[in-house]
C-alpha cells in the first residue's frame, strides 16, 4: 500500500471554495491508486478566536481545558472535509488526535508527540482510502486532549509521515514555499528549491513559521523529505532534506524574523556561582523557551542579567522569578515587550567570516539600534526595537544580495 500523506494549513481550508481547492490536490494521488492521509489545521483565525474565548472567560485558564477548546478547531475543518470527499463517493473519515492514536506529553499547550500507533492508522487504511487527520492534537496518558503547540499541524503531519514510513510529506501553504524570506514583508524575497534540516530548523526557530520547528526536527530525525508547496498553484516549491554540497557554496540563505518576544531584565543580581541556574532552572521547568542570555560584567560583587523569551511567556516568566526574588537576590525585574529578533542564516557561514561585520554595518547605516546579539555556527541574530522590523529585514536581505541569489565561489 503506498501512502501520500498532504498537509493544509489554516488558510487553505478557511473556506468552501478553499476547501474545493484542497480537495483537488488530495484527489490526485488518490487517483492514481494512492491512500492518502490528509492532515488539517483550523480555518484561518479560530485557533485565535478559541484563545480569545478562554481569556474572556477566566483570567487563568486552566491549560487543559484550553487545549480541549482550542482542538475544536481542527475537528470542525476535518469533518466538514471529510463530507466534501464523501460526496465525491471516496471511502474516508475524519480521524481525531485521540483516534489515530497521536500520544503525546501533559504539557497542555506545548505537547511533544511521544508515540504515534502506526498499525492502528494502517487498519483504518485497509477499510477508507484517505484518512482526514486532525493536526495540532493528541492526547495525553491518562486519555486527556492536547494540543502541540502553535503552528503544530505541521509537525502532527511530518510525524505522521514517519510513522508510516513515508517519503515525502507535503506541506500544502499560502506560498509557493520556503523563501529567502517571508514574502509577504519582503517583496524581493525568492523561493528556494532545496534547504537544509538545519538551515531550516534555524529559520523556524528563528520566527519564519511557514514551518513548526517540531516538525523540522522531526523530519531530521526520520529522515522525511518535506516538500513545501503552494495550495493555490502547481509549481513545484522547496525541498527540505539533508545537506548537499551546493547548499554549503551559499553563504547566507534567509533572514528570518520574530516579533513575539519579550525581553526581560534582573538588575542587580548577586555575582554569586549558582545564581545563573537559580534563575534559568525553574523557567526550564515551566517548559519556558529562553533564547539569548547577557550577563554584563559585576560591578561590587553585582550584575544584570538580560535575556529574552516568547512574548506568550512573559507572565509566567515573571510570576516565576518573582516568587523567587529573595531565594534568587535580585532588585528589580523590567520587561519590554517591544522588541523583535532578525537572524541571518546560512550553512555557509561555517566557513566564511564577516558576515556578522556586513551585518551590523548595514543595520547602523539605516540607523537601527541592536539590544542584544547571539550567534551559532550558522545564524547571528539581533534583538531590535520592533517598530524596525520590516526595515531591517528588507535592508539585510538586500545587503546580502539574497534576491539574486548569490553564491559564494
Ligand atoms: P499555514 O496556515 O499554511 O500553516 P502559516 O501562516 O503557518 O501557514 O505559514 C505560512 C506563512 O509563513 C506565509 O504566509 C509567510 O507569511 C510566513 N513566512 C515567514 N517566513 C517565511 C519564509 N522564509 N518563507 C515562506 N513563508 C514565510
Ligand atoms: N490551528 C493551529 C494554529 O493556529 C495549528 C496550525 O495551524 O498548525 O496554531
Ligand atoms: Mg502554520
Amino acid at each position: 500500500m503506498n501512502i501520500v500523506v498532504q498537509k493544509f494549513g489554516g488558510t487553505s481550508v478557511r473556506n468552501l471554495e478553499c476547501q474545493r481547492q484542497v480537495m483537488q490536490k488530495v484527489l490526485r494521488p488518490y487517483r492514481e491508486g494512492n491512500k492518502v492521509i490528509v492532515v488539517l489545521s483550523a480555518m484561518s483565525g479560530e485557533t485565535n478566536r478559541l484563545l480569545g474565548l478562554a481569556e474572556e472567560w477566566s483570567d487563568n485558564p486552566d491549560p487543559a481545558e484550553v487545549d480541549s477548546l482550542v482542538s475544536t478547531g481542527e475537528q470542525i475543518s476535518c469533518a466538514l472535509f471529510a463530507m466534501l470527499l464523501k460526496q465525491q463517493g471516496v471511502k474516508c473519515r475524519s480521524v481525531l488526535g485521540f483516534q489515530a492514536p497521536v500520544k503525546t506529553d501533559c504539557c497542555y499547550g506545548k505537547a511533544r508527540i511521544t508515540a504515534i500507533d502506526e498499525s492502528r492508522l494502517k487498519g483504518m487504511l485497509q477499510e477508507y482510502d484517505i484518512l482526514v487527520v486532525a493536526g495540532f492534537q493528541g492526547c495525553d496518558d491518562n486519555g486527556r486532549i492536547t494540543t502541540l503547540g502553535r503552528g503544530g499541524s505541521d509537525t502532527s503531519a511530518v510525524a505522521l509521515a514517519a510513522a508510516i514510513k513515508a517519503d515525502v510529506c507535503e506541506i500544502y501553504t499560502d506560498v509557493p514555499g520556503v523563501f529567502t524570506t517571508d514574502p509577504n514583508l519582503c517583496s524581493d524575497a525568492r523561493k528556494i528549491d532545496r534547504v537544509s534540516y538545519d538551515e531550516m530548523l534555524e529559520m523556524a526557530s528563528m520566527g519564519a513559521k511557514v514551518l513548526q520547528i517540531r516538525s523540522v526536527e522531526f523530519a531530521k530525525k526520520y529522515n522525511v523529505t518535506v516538500h513545501v508547496r503552494s495550495t493555490f498553484s502547481d509549481e513545484p516549491g522547496t525541498i527540505v532534506t539533508q545537506e548537499d554540497e551546493n547548499m554549503e557554496a551559499v553563504m547566507v540563505s534567509g533572514i528570518a524574523y520574530d516579533k513575539d518576544q519579550a525581553r526581560i531584565t534582573l538588575i542587580h543580581v548577586k555575582d554569586n556561582p549558582g545564581v545563573s541556574a537559580q534563575i534559568f532552572s525553574p523557567l526550564a521547568e515551566k517548559k519556558i523557551l529562553v533564547d539569548m542570555i547577557v550577563q554584563n560584567p559585576s560591578k561590587d560583587g553585582l550584575t544584570d542579567m538580560t535575556f529574552t523569551v516568547p512574548r506568550a511567556d512573559v507572565k509566567p516568566t515573571i510570576k516565576t522569578l518573582e516568587k523567587l526574588k529573595y531565594e534568587i537576590g535580585y532588585e528589580e525585574l523590567s520587561s519590554n515587550l517591544n522588541v523583535a529578533k532578525v537572524s541571518i542564516i546560512g550553512v555557509g557561514m561555517r566557513n566564511h567570516s564577516g558576515v556578522a561585520s556586513k551585518a551590523f554595518r548595514a543595520l547602523a547605516d539605516e540607523n537601527v539600534n541592536i539590544l542584544m546579539i547571539s550567534t551559532s555556527e550558522i545564524k547571528i541574530t539581533c534583538l531590535i526595537d520592533d517598530k524596525y522590523t520590516e526595515l531591517a529585514v528588507r535592508t539585510l536581505h538586500k545587503a546580502f544580495n539574497l534576491e539574486e541569489g548569490k553564491h559564494i565561489e
